[in-house]
């Protein structure tokens, strides 16, 4: 079967790219390798999609996915590997060994966590280290545990983990904490959390799971052990684009380049939206609106194609 659209990604620029899609009857095929995305992954309530004064990502995006699954669309759970174009326009082949002919595709694949790339973090995932407040904080009840990170995501985090953990460091790499000022006031109020600037995060440590990190203080050089069961990695993160390397150009920030009136990529047929493009702002609202122009946009591509 040849589709008309495949798209990749489940978030918000995916999902409003498949209502407009569809709406246009388009023939459409919607790949994601988790549902939600980075809103399900969003420990505390959204406060500036409109329509909604206060939601928390999960809800929005069951929300999303109700009213994409309203059209008539096809939807994979899997995780996109390679994407080809060819003489009629690409095949799009998954991790489960699926391969799927279309004359467009659009990215739409986000960003997922930055990691810390030290020694024993890849061993504890699941084990002590998570990349998820909002999936794994529970687990944490009366814990002692870190955040790595002291921006505003992992002020959130910790401020979400103070409802379950016993005691939380939120640790900082630079000299000072990154977070609003209404994140700051919430830790302070909390009396759970404190927090260690100038820390470079040397070690994650444990036998099954994790017992301890190693940081170096980076004002005194000590090298310090803090014990922890727990560490939530809030370091930012990277565009999700692996499977599409040659067929895209890439700006220094490895985001996909995308023309800001189509969503076009370098290759005809081959779309971006959201997270994953150059794109200023990384918000919901901008990534839905992006989603919506990059259908747009193939809905005309398309009809110029016939
Ligand atoms: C902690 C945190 C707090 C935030 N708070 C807010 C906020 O309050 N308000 C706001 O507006 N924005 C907020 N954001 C930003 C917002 O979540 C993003 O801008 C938005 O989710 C981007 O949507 P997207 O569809 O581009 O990508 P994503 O939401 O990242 O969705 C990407 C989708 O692609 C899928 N995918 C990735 N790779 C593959 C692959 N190889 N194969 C198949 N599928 C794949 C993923 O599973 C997912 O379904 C926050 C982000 C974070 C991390």
């Amino acid at each position: 079967m040849l589709y008309d659209l495949v798209i990749i990604g489940g978030g918000p620029a995916g999902v409003s790219a498949g209502i407009y899609a569809a709406r246009q009857k388009l023939n459409i095929l919607l790949i994601a390798k988790t549902s939600g995305g980075q809103m399900a992954r969003k420990a505390v309530d959204i406060e500036n999609y409109p329509g909604f004064e206060k939601i928390s990502g999960l809800d929005l995006i069951q929300k999303f996915e109700k009213h994409l699954r309203k059209n008539k669309i096809d939807i994979e759970r899997d995780k996109v590997k390679d994407v080809k174009k060819t003489s009629s326009g690409f095949v799009v082949a998954t991790g489960a060994g699926q391969r799927f002919e279309t004359k467009a595709v659009l990215i739409a694949s986000g960003a997922d966590p930055r990691p810390l790339e030290v020694p024993g973090e890849k061993e504890f995932i699941g084990k002590g280290v998570s990349y998820c407040t909002a999936c794994d904080g529970p687990l944490f009840s009366d814990k002692v545990v870190a955040v790595a990170g002291g921006g505003n995501a992992g002020f959130e985090a910790a401020i979400v983990l103070a409802q379950y953990a016993k005691k939380i460091s939120i640790l900082e790499f630079n000299s000072e904490i990154k977070a609003d000022q209404e994140n700051i006031e919430l830790v302070k109020k909390s009396g759970k959390i404190s927090i260690i600037t100038n820390a470079a995060l040397k070690e994650i440590k444990g036998r099954n799971f994790v017992d301890a990190i190693i940081y170096e203080d980076r004002k005194s050089k000590k090298i310090i052990t803090l014990p922890v069961e727990g560490v939530f990695v809030e370091i930012g993160s990277i565009p999700a684009t692996k499977f599409v390397k040659d067929l895209v150009e890439f700006n220094k920030r490895d985001e996909i380049v995308v023309d800001p009136k189509t969503n076009m990529t370098k290759t005809p047929g081959l779309f971006a939206a959201g997270d994953v493009t150059d794109i200023k702002h990384k918000q919901i609202v901008v990534a839905a609106g992006q989603g919506c122009q990059a259908a747009l946009s193939i809905y005309e591509y398309l009809r110029h194609q016939s």
